[in-house]
C-alpha cells in the first residue's frame, strides 16, 4: 500500500509540534494583553464566499469541491476571509472590534522549502477604526510577538498603497486605473524576479518599458521612515502623511526595527492603504514571516462598508523554521534512582515536576543507574535528578546537568526552582 502523502501537505512531527505549542502559547498570551478577543472561522466556506477577495481567479489556489449535495464550497485559505465574514454578520457587535484567530489554512501553493498546502496561521483583526492607531497596534503586536518567540532580529517592511498610486497617477502620468494597478503588480514582483524580466513581462501586458522603469527606480526608497518620509516630502506626494503619522505612533508605542519601503503594494485586490510585511534579515529564505495591512474593501464586499479593517496574518511553520532546533524547551528532568526501594521518592518527585508542567520521566523498573543515565542522554533530557540514599539523608538530591556535564546538591524541598529556568 502507498503511505505517501498528497502533494505539498505534511505530518508535523513532535518536536516541531513542541514548536507549535509554545508559539501558540505566546500568541494567545499576546492577544490577551493587547485586549483581543480570540474566536476561530469555519475550516469550510461557500465558495463564493472565498471568492469574494479576488474573483474566480482564487480558484487555482484553492481547494474546492462539490459536497454530496452539489454545493460549492472550498477550505479556508486564510483566517481573514472567515472573520471578516463573522463580523459582518454580527452587528451587535460594538467597534473597534479586536479579534484574533489562529488555525491551519489550505492553499494549492506551488509546494517548496517554507511553502506548504497545508500550515497554520495565526492572525489579529481590528474592525471599525480607520485610525492609524489601530494599524499601528496590529504592528505593535506583531512586534512583540517576535520578540516574544525570541527573534529579536526581525524587521518590519513597511509600505503604503495610496503613495505608489498618487506617484504613478502624478509622476509617471499614468490615469488608466487598470494600467497603475497592473504596475503595481509588477512591483509587488520586485525581488521575486529580476528588473529585467518583469520591464519584458508588462510590456507583453501593454506598459512601457519607460513607465515601468521610471517606477520601480521608485519602489527602490527604502530606508529608516526618517529619510524616505524627506524623499516623499521632496516629490511633493501629499499621501505620504499617513506613513509620517504612522511614524509617530510606531515611535511612541516604541516599536523600532522599521523600514520603509514603498516596493511593498502586497496583494491588490485587497488591500488599501498601509501595508507591511515582517523579514527576519537572517534568513531571507523564509519569504515573510508575516504580512499585513489595511483593507477597507472586503467589510465593504460583506455588506458592511462602514466597518473599516486592518490586520496581520503569520505563517507559524516559518517561525518555527526561524527557531530552528536550538529553541526546543529544554527544562526537562529525568528522575534517576540508584536502587529500587528509592522509586518511592523518585516517583514523589516526578509527581512534582509534572505538577509543574515540566517535561519529565522516571527511570523504568529494573533498570541499573548506568542504564537510566544512558536512558536519560539518548532520549534528549537535560537535567537528571538523582535520588540516591546519602543525599537524602542529608535532605538533598542530586542536580546533574546533562549539557554541562556538572553537577550539585539541591534541597529536596525546593529543588523545582533548581530546574525551573529553561
Ligand atoms: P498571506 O495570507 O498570503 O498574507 O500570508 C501570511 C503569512 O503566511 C506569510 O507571511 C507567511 O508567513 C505565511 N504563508 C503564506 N503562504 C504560506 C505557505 N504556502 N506555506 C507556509 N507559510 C505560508
Amino acid at each position: 500500500m502507498d503511505l505517501s502523502l498528497p502533494r505539498g501537505i505534511r505530518d508535523i512531527d513532535p518536536d516541531e509540534y513542541d514548536l507549535h505549542a509554545r508559539i501558540r502559547t505566546a500568541f494567545d498570551e499576546l492577544v490577551r494583553a493587547y485586549n483581543f478577543r480570540s474566536m476561530e472561522p469555519a475550516p469550510l466556506e461557500t465558495l463564493s464566499v472565498l471568492r469574494a477577495k479576488s474573483g474566480s481567479q482564487v480558484d487555482e489556489q484553492i481547494y474546492h469541491f462539490k459536497d454530496k449535495g452539489e454545493r460549492d464550497i472550498g477550505l479556508r485559505f486564510d483566517l481573514t476571509v472567515g472573520m471578516t465574514r463573522y463580523v459582518a454578520g454580527k452587528k451587535e457587535l460594538k467597534p473597534p472590534i479586536k479579534l484574533a484567530s489562529y488555525g491551519g489554512v489550505w492553499r494549492y501553493d506551488e509546494p517548496q522549502h517554507a511553502r506548504y498546502r497545508w500550515f497554520y496561521q495565526w492572525d489579529v483583526e481590528i474592525f471599525g477604526d480607520p485610525t492609524i492607531d489601530s494599524d499601528a497596534e496590529v504592528m505593535d503586536l506583531s512586534y512583540n510577538l517576535f520578540k516574544r518567540v525570541g527573534l529579536d532580529e526581525v524587521i518590519l517592511h513597511v509600505g503604503d498603497r495610496r503613495v505608489v498610486e498618487e506617484y504613478i497617477r502624478k509622476s509617471v502620468k499614468v490615469t488608466s486605473e487598470e494600467r497603475a494597478n497592473e504596475m503595481m503588480r509588477a512591483l509587488d514582483k520586485v525581488g521575486k524576479k529580476t528588473e529585467e524580466e518583469l520591464l519584458r513581462e508588462y510590456e507583453a501586458k501593454g506598459v512601457g518599458r519607460a513607465e515601468m522603469k521610471e517606477l520601480l527606480e521608485f519602489g527602490r526608497t527604502t530606508g529608516p521612515p526618517d529619510s524616505v518620509l524627506a524623499s516623499l516630502g521632496e516629490a511633493g506626494l501629499e499621501s505620504a502623511t499617513g506613513l509620517g503619522e504612522l511614524r509617530d505612533a510606531l515611535r511612541q508605542r516604541g516599536v523600532s526595527n522599521v523600514q520603509y519601503n514603498l516596493s511593498i503594494v502586497r496583494g491588490l485586490d485587497y488591500y488599501t492603504a498601509i501595508v507591511f510585511e515582517v523579514k527576519d534579515g537572517a534568513r531571507p529564505d523564509l519569504g515573510s514571516l508575516c504580512g499585513g495591512g489595511r483593507y477597507d474593501v472586503l467589510p465593504k464586499l460583506f455588506g458592511r462598508p462602514e466597518l473599516s479593517a486592518t490586520g496581520a496574518a503569520g505563517g507559524v511553520e516559518r517561525i518555527a523554521l526561524s527557531l530552528g532546533p536550538q529553541a526546543r524547551p529544554s527544562a526537562s528532568v529525568y528522575v534517576a534512582y540508584t536502587e529500587p526501594a528509592l522509586l518511592v521518592n523518585a516517583l514523589e518527585a516526578l509527581a512534582r515536576l509534572r505538577a509543574e508542567g515540566v517535561r519529565s520521566e522516571v527511570g523504568p523498573r529494573g533498570k541499573s543507574l548506568r542504564k537510566q543515565m544512558e536512558d536519560a542522554s539518548s532520549t534528549g533530557f537535560r537535567w537528571v535528578l538523582l535520588v540516591g540514599r546519602k543525599e537524602l539523608d542529608s535532605g538533598n538530591f542530586l542536580l546533574k546537568d546533562l549539557k554541562d556535564g556538572t553537577e550539585r546538591p539541591v534541597p529536596t524541598k525546593d529543588f523545582l526552582s533548581h530546574v525551573r529556568p529553561r
